[in-house]
């Protein structure tokens, strides 16, 4: 099978599995995954599986990143802050959907091939650097929306401060290797509330300074 159906095939399995927003199935149909993969992975770019991109990371399953993007509930005008660059992937899906995104990845290796590939894709709304996300981006801040793409044991403070009054922050809790859980965060009047969304397995968020090279 060629690459179209197999991607249609994955909109159809995401559709099933709970995505319903249709600006959401479009962003997913549009943006190329198989220019995010190694190449050695090339055949299972639509598979709704993880992938490994190096520096022991991985880009998420298609599943997660459609549902993680729906439920940030993002509007066209918003800025948003990604925390965990990684392939890019999610950055680009984000960028579809919002006015600009900023995405923070801490291995600079990974930050390059993603920066490679928004320049070929002719991807021009999204701003990349390395550095520390849980201290998130202060120049650039309050964002409309945030997403971590890594799992943090708590809320990191730094970016609940960094979301904008009436902002949602979607965010992976949980300890590394075992129960995680999506958690959507409201900022409301100044206040935040959570609720729990469904479960995941991601790659830690470390804090501290990048890795030098
Ligand atoms: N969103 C990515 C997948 C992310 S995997 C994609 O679409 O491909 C998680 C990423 O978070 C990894 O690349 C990891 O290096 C990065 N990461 C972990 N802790 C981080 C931190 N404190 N700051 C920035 N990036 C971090």
């Amino acid at each position: 099978m060629n690459g179209e159906p197999r991607k249609i095939r994955l909109i159809m399995e995401l559709r099933r599995s709970g995505v319903v927003d249709t600006r959401v199935l479009a962003a997913i149909e549009r943006v190329p995954r198989e220019a995010f993969v190694p190449r050695p992975f090339l055949d299972q770019a639509y598979e709704n599986t993880a992938l490994p991109i190096g520096q022991g990371q991985t880009v998420s399953q298609p599943l997660v990143v459609a549902l993680m993007t729906q439920a940030l509930e993002l509007g066209e005008r918003q800025k948003v802050l990604e925390i965990g660059t990684g392939s890019g992937y999610q950055a680009a899906v984000l960028a579809k959907l919002c006015r600009r995104v900023y995405t923070i990845e801490r291995h600079k290796p990974l930050l390059l091939e993603a920066e490679q590939r928004f320049r070929a894709l002719h991807v021009h709304n999204i701003t990349a650097i390395c550095g520390d996300g849980a201290r998130g981006w202060p120049e650039q801040a309050p964002f409309d929306r945030i997403l971590v793409t890594a799992a943090a044991t708590g809320i990191p403070p730094n970016l609940l401060e960094q979301l904008s009054d009436n902002g949602v922050m979607v965010l992976p809790v949980g300890n590394q290797g075992g129960e995680q859980i999506i958690v959507r965060v409201r900022k409301v009047n100044g206040r935040p509330s959570a609720e729990n969304l469904f479960p995941v397995r991601f790659v830690p968020l470390v804090e501290g300074a990048p890795p030098e090279a």
